[in-house]
């Protein structure tokens, strides 16, 4: 049995939009920047991936460019406002829960000498548009809010913010990674100036992006050298990847509500059980899961260690995430989980399931009965609930 939970990692690439990506290896492999035929046939293609992605969350197709996935696009957003408006301001606004993909670009933006105030959020998650607007400094220069995060799936507020900032005339970046594909975006009634999109999380190949940048919106170019992308980011275009994500972008929108009523219907089930069967545990994030990814169940087990709950379901076949999803490996509590204020050892004992349009009811039910399992077994070693349990005197 190998199942996967892991969805908010990575997607499987769809056969379709495999199948669309093939011939773009063999035969039409020209370089869209090429003047002959081999070149024009690669051109088409990629121009006809741009508006299948701007007709996805409605902006023009020159206001759409491809990147090599979220991290770049994330990185390009926002160190390209903070470079082409230095002199207009140095602070910069997003929040606590960020992908490290933004956190990490503001810290390093802060060693050069930009100012950034990280919003706090509540115990859901939830990222306040009043707390936004006070943060708004006469040299604020950029508001970069995620639209749904990573570990808990919360749904923020992203086109109040945008109205914040659009009142306020500062450039309002989102990081939709997460989003595309789950959650319903028109960049012009969510007032987003700019966005980040990545192909391998909504059934696309790995290593290919979108940056959205709204036309008027100044920022710097990315990488130095050729003149792709309307000379803002050099080098060769990625037919085949981009090929594929048009077509996963495509597929994405059409099928979201079929795929979202599926998924939903895993993770309802998937939470009834867990909360049913086993006990001491606490769902992290939006408890309206109107406001929270169909895909995203999020759990602490009290008196154990995430780890270990995750070494023992890999072993069972089941695949999950522990902790700071991203900074999987390591055994720090997830940085997230804490600026919610779920205590440390809470935090310790989290673990990520996320759902995909492949899941199944059985494999919902097979997870529960090992989840059960390993919970038992690990926590029948814990000094700690055991001490709770009045077993033993000292921990
Ligand atoms: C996965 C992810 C990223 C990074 O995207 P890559 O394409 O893997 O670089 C950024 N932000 C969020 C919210 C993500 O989930």
């Amino acid at each position: 049995m190998r199942i996967y939970l892991d969805n908010s990692a990575t997607t499987f690439t769809d056969p379709e939009v495999l199948e669309e990506m093939l011939p773009y290896f063999t035969e039409v492999y020209g370089n869209g920047s090429s003047q002959h035929f081999f070149g024009r046939d690669a051109l088409k293609a990629i121009d006809n991936a741009r508006e299948k992605v701007a007709r996805a969350i409605n902006c023009k197709p020159n206001e759409i460019y491809f990147t090599s996935g979220g991290t770049e696009s994330d990185n390009w957003a926002i160190k390209g406002i903070a470079r082409a408006h230095r002199k207009k301001g140095k602070h910069i606004i997003t929040s606590v829960i960020e992908h490290p993909a933004v956190i990490k670009t503001c810290e390093a933006l802060e060693r050069e000498g930009f100012e950034v105030t990280y919003v706090k959020v509540d115990g859901e998650g939830f990222v306040s548009p009043a707390d936004i607007e006070a943060a708004i400094r006469e040299d604020t220069i950029l508001i970069s809010i995620m639209t749904a995060n990573n570990e808990m799936g919360t749904i923020q507020p992203i086109r109040e913010i945008g109205a914040i900032a659009k009142a306020h005339r500062i450039p309002f970046h989102t990081d939709a990674v997460q989003a595309i594909g789950n959650v319903p975006i028109d960049v012009v009634a969510d007032n987003i100036d700019m966005l980040s999109m990545s192909a391998h999380k909504f059934y696309g190949p790995k290593g290919v992006g979108v940056l959205y940048k709204r036309n008027g919106i100044k920022i710097d170019r990315f990488m130095d050298g050729g003149e792709q992308e309307r000379n803002m980011r050099a080098s060769t275009l990625n037919t085949p990847g981009i090929v594929g994500l048009g077509k996963a972008i495509e597929m994405a929108v059409a099928d979201m509500d079929k795929h979202n009523a599926h998924i939903a219907s895993l993770r309802d089930e998937f939470v009834r059980q867990v909360t049913e069967r086993i006990p001491e545990v606490k769902l992290n994030g939006a408890k309206d899961f109107s406001k929270r990814l169909a895909s995203n169940a999020n759990f602490s087990f009290k008196y154990i260690e995430g780890e270990s709950i995750l070494m023992r379901l890999d072993l069972a076949g089941i695949a999950v995430s522990s902790g700071s999803a991203c900074s999987s490996g390591s055994l720090e509590p997830s940085y997230v989980l804490l600026s919610l204020g779920v205590p440390i050892e809470l935090a310790h004992g989290s673990i990520r399931f996320s759902f995909g349009k492949n899941n199944t009811m059985e494999e919902v039910n097979y997870t529960v009965d090992k989840l059960e399992e390993t919970v038992r077994f690990l926590r029948e070693l814990s000094p700690l609930f055991k001490f709770v349990q009045g077993e033993q005197k000292y921990v």
